[in-house]
């Protein structure tokens, strides 16, 4: 690889002065869901949030998966009994309480998860307005005083009341779809969930995003997943697509997102156009 490009490259990620992101009309939340494990979730979600941070967009993250993988990616504290989204669930602390600041990216911050947030799932089933837990504790007067204006969640690979929590408390879904065979599969039935919640919890609620992630050019397989992809869903693919790269997987493993870990590299640079699509159709005017 020429040393050059991949200079222009980390020069592009790091500069927010080149290419600066647009602040959204409106603060937009955005579920990141899809009950298939390993899909690029948590990877999107991170590195999503960090460009739109490293740009001077500011930017919360919602650690919504017991796993806590957010959480290790953005490197915040999430040991046991640290307030997190779980305490904010059961209504123990406030989400301003919760958030924490990245330390290695200015206007990022974090609701981490902890392993108490295991037992939510079951916990939550007899708790009063279950399915709305997420979206109380999420109040504008609370998002006005982080001053945020993007919040992404992360949801668990599953269907349950975590991630119904995620959809009835966003305006968005944004749906990541890797390119690999069966990667399709199951997507209708989390259609149906979104359609579900659309029509008893959340009207405003819709999929505005699919992106495409781990593809790896080699093979025939990823071009027509993605090609089929496109012409079931249109425009709202994001024209950028993530490639496979093993600098993405790494980044988690430092506590970093890709971005930080390694702005030249092609990973860092796809996350970075990709954020900044989502980012321009956050403006008024320019929305689909
Ligand atoms: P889960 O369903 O378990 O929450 P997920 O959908 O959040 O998973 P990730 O954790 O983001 O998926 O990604 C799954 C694995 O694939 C991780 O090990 C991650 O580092 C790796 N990965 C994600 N995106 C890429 C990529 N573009 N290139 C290479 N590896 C990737
Ligand atoms: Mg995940």
């Amino acid at each position: 690889m020429p040393i050059a490009e991949e200079a222009l490259r980390a020069a592009k990620v790091l500069h927010p002065d080149e290419g600066f992101m647009p602040r959204p009309s409106k603060r937009r939340v955005i579920t990141v869901a899809n009950q298939k494990g390993g899909v690029g979730k948590t990877t999107s979600t991170v590195n999503l949030a960090a460009a739109l941070a490293m740009h001077g967009v500011k930017t919360l993250v919602i650690d919504l998966d017991p796993q806590g993988n957010a959480s290790t990616a953005i490197d915040v504290d999430h040991r046991s009994g640290t307030p997190s989204v779980y305490e904010l669930l059961i209504g123990e602390v406030s989400i301003v309480e919760a958030a924490q600041p990245s330390s290695q990216t200015d206007n990022l911050l974090c609701v981490p998860a902890t392993i108490d947030l295991a037992g939510a799932e079951i916990e939550l089933v007899s708790m009063q307005s279950r399915e709305s837990r997420l979206k109380e504790a999420l109040t504008n007067e609370a998002l006005a005083q982080l001053d945020v204006d993007y919040v992404f969640i992360d949801c668990p690979p599953s269907l349950g009341l975590l991630t119904v929590n995620a959809l009835v408390s966003a305006h968005e879904v944004l749906i990541p779809i890797q390119c690999e065979y069966y990667a399709l599969e199951g997507l209708g039935q989390l259609l149906s969930n979104i359609e579900l919640v659309q029509k008893h919890l959340n009207r405003t609620l819709s999929v505005s995003t699919i992106l495409l992630t781990m593809y790896d050019g080699r093979t025939k397989l990823a071009d027509q997943v993605t090609q089929e992809v496109k012409n079931h869903f249109g425009e709202v693919v994001l024209k950028t697509i993530i490639p496979r790269s093993v600098k993405v997987s790494e980044a988690p493993g430092y506590g970093q997102t890709v971005l930080a870990f390694d702005p030249g590299s092609r990973g860092a640079m796809s996350y970075l156009d990709a954020a900044r699509e989502v980012a321009e159709r956050g403006v008024e005017g320019k929305q689909e």
